[in-house]
């Protein structure tokens, strides 16, 4: 019989580990808490090479692609002239594009919303898993891939908590329709990046949500890292309209009036013409808190922990799906290699996640403290890259 797999958190992590552990041939099942399919990060993500990798080598689509490519990294001043522009190939896409596309490539039968993990048991050989709604599932290994705010976390690792970085990220995404002519040429083949006291901002086109490349058509995507001290100011950002105190994400038309007034005022004084333009046509946008965390251990008996459970990476390499999808295929490569001995794998899994775990996020902390803090971020930079293992990889 296939060991039964049972995955908690069916969003990237949980998704990419599915496809690969039931392409082996184990019998995986994804118990994901929320009640719809996700689509609600409605924002742009650089996608790395193992974060296509599945669709790359499966040939989905033309060229099994879910991402666009953009050929420069230009540095603006204020004035929008080009400070620095180099020739660097990165692919961008949206969240929901990538996640979309893994929940097409696994079945829909062995993905179960409105399925929260709110707890489990283990035996030497086993799991049993225990939903919100009572139900309990056997299984051979749980695989926890449920977020930063992970439930098995807290379950295993109680006090291990992500630690707010003092800054978060606006995030906006507009349609390239809206834009003028000047900024669509500037955006043309170009990510745009602007180094500003304290702080710093990029731009970029993703897939439009049909999912067009065609210059025009697609949709940019912003993202500005602001510090907000964590003394009551960032509380206060964080609660919404509704009242409501946010941890992680303050989601579109949350975000309180004054502080979506002071953010367009700052972009209105601060930022170069494309980017201004682009900021400012998005009138509802995100907010983004920017944590770390790490973990100790990734393995406990037959229960594990990967993504963002396990390792919080400030976006700065824009490395988090990536180091989602480099543990799920580390443990595909890992159960290969000692010949599907669950506990052989696990064995050698751990201490290689936990090594690429440290060091993504200390180079993460040390490029946000640059940034942020010492504002010794310098443009055009050539260390300043995405990657996960080191910049450009
Ligand atoms: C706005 C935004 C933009 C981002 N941009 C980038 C980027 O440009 N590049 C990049 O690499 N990364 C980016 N990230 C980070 C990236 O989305 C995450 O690193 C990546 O999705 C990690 O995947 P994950 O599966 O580990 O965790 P998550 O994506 O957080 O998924 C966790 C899943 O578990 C589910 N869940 C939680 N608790 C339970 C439970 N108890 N039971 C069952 N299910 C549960 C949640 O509903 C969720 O679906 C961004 C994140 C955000 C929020």
């Amino acid at each position: 019989m296939n060991p039964k797999i049972l995955i908690a958190g069916g969003s990237i992590g949980g998704l990419t580990t599915a496809v690969l552990l039931r392409d082996l041939g184990y019998d995986v099942q994804v118990y994901e808490r929320a009640s719809a399919a996700l689509q609600e990060r409605g924002t742009g993500i650089v996608v790395l090479p193992i974060t296509e990798r599945y669709f790359t080598e499966n040939q989905r689509g033309d060229d099994g692609r879910v991402s666009l490519e953009l050929a420069d990294w230009t540095y603006l001043d204020h004035s929008g002239a080009v400070i620095s522009a180099q020739a660097d190939h990165f692919r961008f896409s949206g969240w929901s594009t990538v996640y979309r596309a893994l929940h097409e490539a696994f079945d829909p039968d062995r993905y179960h919303l409105d399925s929260e993990m709110v707890g489990f048991d283990q035996r030497a050989d086993g799991v049993t898993l225990h939903l919100g709604d009572g139900r309990s599932v056997d299984g051979d290994l749980l695989i926890c891939a449920d977020g930063l705010s992970s439930t098995a976390r807290s379950i295993l690792l109680p006090g291990v908590e992500p630690t707010y970085a003092g800054y978060v990220a606006w995030r906006a995404i507009t349609p390239e329709q809206d834009l003028s002519a000047a900024t669509l040429g500037a955006l043309r083949d170009a990510m745009l990046y602007q180094v500003l006291d304290h702080s710093h901002i990029l731009v970029y086109a993703i897939p439009s949500p049909s999912g067009s490349i065609t210059p025009g058509e697609r949709t940019v995507n912003s993202v500005w890292y602001r510090n907000y001290p964590d003394d009551g100011h960032f509380a206060d950002l964080m609660t919404g309209i509704d009242g409501e105190r946010r941890s992680g994400t303050m989601p579109p038309g949350m975000i309180r009036p004054e502080f979506v007034d002071e953010m367009r005022q700052s972009a209105s004084e601060t930022l170069a013409p494309p980017i201004r333009e682009v900021v400012l046509a998005c009138h509802e946008p995100l907010i983004q808190a920017i944590f770390d965390l790490e973990v100790p251990r990734m393995v406990f008996g037959r229960v594990c922990i990967l993504g963002d459970a396990a390792f919080g990476l400030r976006p700065h390499v824009a490395a988090g799906q990536a180091k989602a999808c480099a543990d799920a295929w580390a443990l595909h490569d890992a159960l290969i290699e000692v010949d599907h001995d669950l506990d052989a794998a696990l064995a050698v899994w751990e201490p290689r996640q936990l090594q690429l775990g440290r060091s993504a996020v200390a180079n993460t902390r040390m490029m946000g403290h640059r940034s942020q803090v010492a504002g010794s971020m310098v443009a055009g930079d050539p260390a300043w890259k995405f990657g996960l293992w080191e910049p450009g990889n």
